[in-house]
């Protein structure tokens, strides 16, 4: 190992302040508020019952469903415009009926959200200039 990699692996470690990590616990318990309400909407327009709803500060995605119908969001979704918001619920409540991007699980998002391919376009600029402005 040499120094530049025991430098790296120093600032990595950096503890967040204590500030911020209780912004970070206050945006999570508006995130968890948010999240619910639009689950409990939307989850019976989808005709899907979910189980554990974990709220996460993960910054690879937005959301993801795993086979035992546990859902996790980042907290970020809640703060997502209202559209895009619902566009990333509604995806993972859908991959409760097909685990997978066929289709038929296309189908069903479009049900709910006729202009889902418009908000797929927009969360992908969010994301652009998410490399940019994270909140953390
Ligand atoms: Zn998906």
């Amino acid at each position: 190992m040499n120094w530049f990699k025991i430098i790296k692996r120093k600032i990595k470690k950096k503890k967040p302040s204590k500030r911020s990590t209780l912004e970070y616990l206050r945006l999570k318990e508006t995130a968890r508020i948010v999240i619910h309400e639009r689950l409990q909407f939307y989850a019976p327009l989808c005709g899907v019952v979910y189980k554990r709803v974990a709220i996460r500060n993960q910054r690879r995605r937005w959301g993801s469903c795993s086979s035992a119908g546990n859902l996790n969001f980042s907290y970020r979704v809640a703060f997502l415009p209202v559209e895009l918001c619902d566009y990333v619920i509604v995806h993972e409540l859908c991959h409760l009926k097909e685990l997978n991007h066929g289709p038929a699980f296309w189908l069903a998002v479009e049900e709910i959200l006729p202009d889902y391919k418009l908000h797929i376009v927009a969360i992908r600029e969010i994301e652009k200039i998410g490399l940019v402005l994270t909140v953390e």
